[in-house]
């Protein structure tokens, strides 16, 4: 009875030693060189890209004029309140415009 216990417990950790040790070695030369590369490279494309595009459409379509804000008739600009030159027939027109 012990013996037929005792011989496959032994094969059975030779295996399951050499199998472990293979996995880890095959695990880290997996993991050392491509993953690492891949998942730097898509998260560096994918972060500047989306930032920069989101931030330009949020401040133009978003916040088109505000209360202090006037479209300039001629150049079709957004312009603060400081920037308006005059307003002829009813349209803003801003001082880069009228000089
Ligand atoms: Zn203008």
């Amino acid at each position: 009875m012990a013996t037929d216990y005792d011989t496959p417990r032994k094969t059975d950790d030779e295996i399951g030693e050499d199998s472990i040790e293979e996995l880890k070695a095959r695990r880290v030369d997996k993991s050392a060189s491509p993953v690492d590369v891949d998942e730097a490279e898509s998260a560096e494309a994918f972060e500047l890209p989306g930032a920069d595009l989101s931030n330009e459409e949020l401040s133009v379509r978003v916040l088109p004029r505000q209360a202090d804000e006037f479209t300039c008739s001629r150049c079709f600009l957004v312009h603060h309140r400081s920037q308006l030159a005059s307003e002829k027939g009813g349209q803003p027109v801003c001082r880069d415009c009228a000089a």
